[in-house]
């Protein structure tokens, strides 16, 4: 597979061109496996985003007008074109994030399902006719997009948490303008370049690179309808805040501790290796990672020498070395924070049983991003290591006695985005699912990513705001409903009627 090798700056994407804005200031983009930096990136001024918004704004009235089976057929053709350009877009995710090429892939995989949901928009954007409400008189529905509407991205899937928002909000009629993370900006411009061949027309499409200026100026302008955000809780919970104080539809997806019980019961195999993933793969940087095993009665007994012995084994190598298992995490702050949580867990007194703090790597990588594995045990629900996210290849185990109590814990806790339970037995998984006060919830399945036309959200400090991100609940945040009514008298009727109309 050919890696990404590009030096080229990056800059933006406004009306349907690549362009350097007039922003003056550039910020480095590592390349996280080798700790160098390997482009510069322009960063937007609030010029920059005012154009954007305004190129989006022109372009609005054609494509909102523009058939839902035509909008479909650019789609469609983004559909065939992102499939066929996956290995290049995977070969840059893995050259600014960092995580392995086949987890590159499987991002792009999810992320095309939301696409193929987009496609199938002509049907989702039906509306309700009710004929003869009352006499002569008939009602319909029916859902309009917003205008220019803009979404603002996080570092861990460059390429998937995009794909969640433009697919649906395009189809829908909407103009988009994408502000993704300034660690991994490159793809952004190439989904952009390949919407633009896909026949979407100018302006509908935009990138803006940047940070909070720009954010900023999106969240204020008064010609942005709506902001959809996926990042840090922090952040998550500003954007809603100031994006809702100047009048707009807002939803923002903010962080995640995402716990997995595992009962006497489960199949410890199965177990042990949905753990391994999950905590481990993408180097814990996924919002589904699971990051708290709750071990339940002697299931710890079965479990922790096999994880112990698997976190050790862990390969860690370049994101385009077919053996890797986990890559670098995405910045030297990054790693110096999750370094710093491991201390503060041998601090607070839980058990360190692997610490992966140190990790030997060929020359070439010596300065890289890069962290082993670590595991901590009898990790207590009071602890900084349990309270806060970490975001990174640090799994805490809490012991519990029974499904009860592991119920509790998990609903006590701020965060309420993921979670999973392994057993054999249904009623229990059953009641699981029933109490669980969590937004996402797997059954034997660690990362229980919704299906594209299920939509994804969290709960608690989660999700801020009361849509879902893609799927039906997708579609009505990017729509507003209309109720229309009509009537086609033949006659002139009885005059003026000043009582409630009522059937
Ligand atoms: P982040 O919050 O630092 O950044 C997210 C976006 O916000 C980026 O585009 C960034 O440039 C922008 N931003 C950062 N600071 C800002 C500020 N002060 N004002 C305005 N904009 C600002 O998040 P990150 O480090 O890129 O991503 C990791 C976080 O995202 C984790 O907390 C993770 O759990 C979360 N995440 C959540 C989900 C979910 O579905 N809930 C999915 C992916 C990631």
């Amino acid at each position: 597979m050919q890696a990404f090798t590009d030096t080229g700056a990056v800059g933006h994407y406004i009306d349907g061109q690549r362009t350097f804005g007039t922003g003056k200031q550039t910020q480095d983009i590592f390349n996280p496996a080798t700790g160098k930096v390997a482009r510069s990136l322009h960063i937007a001024d609030t010029t920059d985003v005012e154009t954007a918004i305004q190129a989006a704004k022109c372009a609005f009235p054609q494509w909102a007008s523009t058939p839902p089976l035509r909008r479909a057929r650019v789609m469609f053709r983004f559909l065939q074109l992102i499939q066929e350009h996956t290995n290049e877009l995977a070969a840059m995710i893995v050259a600014e994030h960092g995580k392995v090429f086949s987890d590159a892939v499987g991002e792009l995989a999810r992320g095309i399902e939301i696409i193929e949901f987009a496609c199938g928009i002509p049907q989702l954007l039906k509306g309700d006719y009710t004929e003869q409400v009352a006499n002569g008189l008939d009602n319909w529905t029916v859902r309009q997009p917003l205008g220019v509407v803009a979404g603002i991205t996080p570092f861990n899937f460059p390429a998937m948490v995009p794909c969640w928002m433009f697919p649906v909000a395009l189809a829908t009629g909407n103009c988009f303008i994408l502000k993704p993370s300034p660690h991994d900006p490159s793809v952004s411009l190439r989904l952009a370049e390949l919407l633009q061949e896909a026949g979407l027309p100018d302006g509908v499409f935009n990138v803006v690179q940047g940070n909070k200026e720009a954010v900023d100026t999106l969240l204020t302008h008064p010609d942005v309808a709506a902001i959809s955000f996926v990042g840090s809780t922090p952040i998550a919970q500003s954007i809603y805040e100031t994006g809702a104080r100047h009048g707009k539809r807002v939803q923002a997806l903010g962080g995640a501790k995402n716990h997995m019980v595992v009962l006497p019961d489960a199949d410890m195999e199965h177990a042990a290796n949905a753990l391994i993933g999950s905590a481990f793969g993408a180097a814990g940087e996924r919002c589904m990672a699971v990051s708290v095993a709750v071990l339940v009665g002697n299931a710890a007994e079965a479990l922790l020498p096999v994880l112990t012995r698997r976190v050790k084994e862990l390969k860690i190598a370049h994101g385009m070395d077919d053996q890797a298992e986990m890559g670098p995490v995405i910045s030297q702050d990054a790693l110096k924070r999750i370094q710093d949580y491991i201390a503060v867990g041998e601090q607070e007194g839980a058990t360190l049983v692997v610490d992966g703090r140190q990790v030997d790597m060929p020359d070439e990588y010596q300065d890289g991003f890069f962290l082993g594995g670590s595991i901590f045990d009898h990790v207590k629900p009071t602890m900084r290591i349990y309270q806060e996210e970490i975001f990174g290849p640090v799994l805490a185990c809490v012991r519990a006695q029974d499904i009860d109590e592991a119920l509790h814990i998990i609903n006590e806790h701020p965060f309420g985005n993921g979670v999973a339970c392994f057993t054999r037995d249904g009623h229990t998984a059953r009641e699981f699912g029933h109490r669980v006060q969590v937004g996402m919830v797997g059954i034997n399945v660690p990362v229980p990513v919704p299906a594209a036309w299920h939509g994804f959200g969290g709960w608690k400090n989660s999700l801020f705001g009361d849509m879902h991100v893609y799927g039906e609940e997708g579609v009505r945040f990017y729509t507003r409903q209309k109720s229309i009514m009509q009537s086609w008298p033949k006659e002139s009727g009885k005059g003026a009627e000043f009582h409630f109309p009522s059937n």
